[in-house]
C-alpha cells in the first residue's frame, strides 16, 4: 500500500455530559478498545486519538477530547471547544437529571462554537449504560432531538462496547461532509 498520498485528516471531537455519565469510558473503548470499572479521575482537559483508514485516499486522525473533571461547572471556556468539528452529548441511563442536562451542555455547546461559513455542527447523543436493565430511555428524546437539530442518538454502553463505534462513524460522517 502507498500512504504518500493519502490525505491525512485531523478532526477534534468533543465528548460532554455531567460527572459519572460514561463519558471517560466511551472514549476509552473507543480509542483503546477497552473498559476499566475503576474509577479514574483525570484532571483538565485530555484528548485521546483514534485514526480511522477511512478510504484509499483519507486517513482520519480523530482527537476525542474528554472534559475531565470539569463537569461541576456545568459550562466550560470557550477554548476547549475551540476548532471542533463535531460533538456528542452523553447522558445516563440510570439517572434521568443526566438527560435533563443534555439542554444545558446544548446550550454551553451552541455559544461557545460556531462552526466557519454557518455551517451546522454535527451532534449526537449517548444514551449510556444501556446495558443496566433498570434503565430507561426518556420518552421524549426522539422529539428533542428533531427539535433541536440533533444528527442522532444512540443507545450505547462502554462496559458492553455497543453502539459506540457506530456513533462515532456517523458523526465522522458528517464531520467530513461539512470539511
Ligand atoms: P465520566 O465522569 O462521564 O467520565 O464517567 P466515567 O467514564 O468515569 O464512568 C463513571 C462510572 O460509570 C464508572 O464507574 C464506569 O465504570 C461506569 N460506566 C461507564 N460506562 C458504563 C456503561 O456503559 N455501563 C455500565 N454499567 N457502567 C458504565
Ligand atoms: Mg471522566
Amino acid at each position: 500500500e502507498n500512504n504518500l498520498h493519502k490525505e491525512e485528516l485531523n478532526f477534534k471531537i468533543i465528548v460532554i455530559g455531567d460527572f459519572g455519565v460514561g463519558k471517560t469510558s466511551i472514549i476509552g473503548r473507543f480509542t483503546e478498545g477497552q473498559f476499566s470499572s475503576h474509577y479514574k479521575i483525570t484532571i483538565g482537559a485530555d484528548f485521546a486519538v483514534k485514526t480511522l483508514e477511512w478510504d484509499e485516499n483519507t486517513r482520519i486522525n480523530l482527537h476525542v477530547w474528554d472534559i475531565a473533571g470539569h463537569e461541576r461547572f456545568g459550562s466550560l471556556l470557550s477554548v476547549f471547544y475551540r476548532h471542533a468539528v463535531a460533538a456528542a452529548i452523553v447522558f445516563d441511563l440510570t439517572r434521568p437529571e443526566t438527560f435533563e442536562s443534555v439542554d444545558k451542555w446544548l446550550i454551553d455547546l451552541r455559544r461557545k462554537l460556531q462552526l466557519p461559513g454557518g455551517k451546522s455542527l454535527p451532534i449526537i447523543i449517548l444514551a449510556n449504560k444501556g446495558d443496566v436493565t433498570v434503565s430507561t430511555v426518556p420518552k421524549n428524546i426522539d422529539d428533542y432531538c428533531k427539535n433541536n437539530d440533533i444528527l442522532a442518538w444512540y443507545i450505547t454502553s462502554a462496559k458492553n462496547d455497543i453502539n459506540i463505534d457506530e456513533a462515532m462513524i456517523k458523526l465522522t460522517r458528517a464531520a467530513l461532509a461539512n470539511y
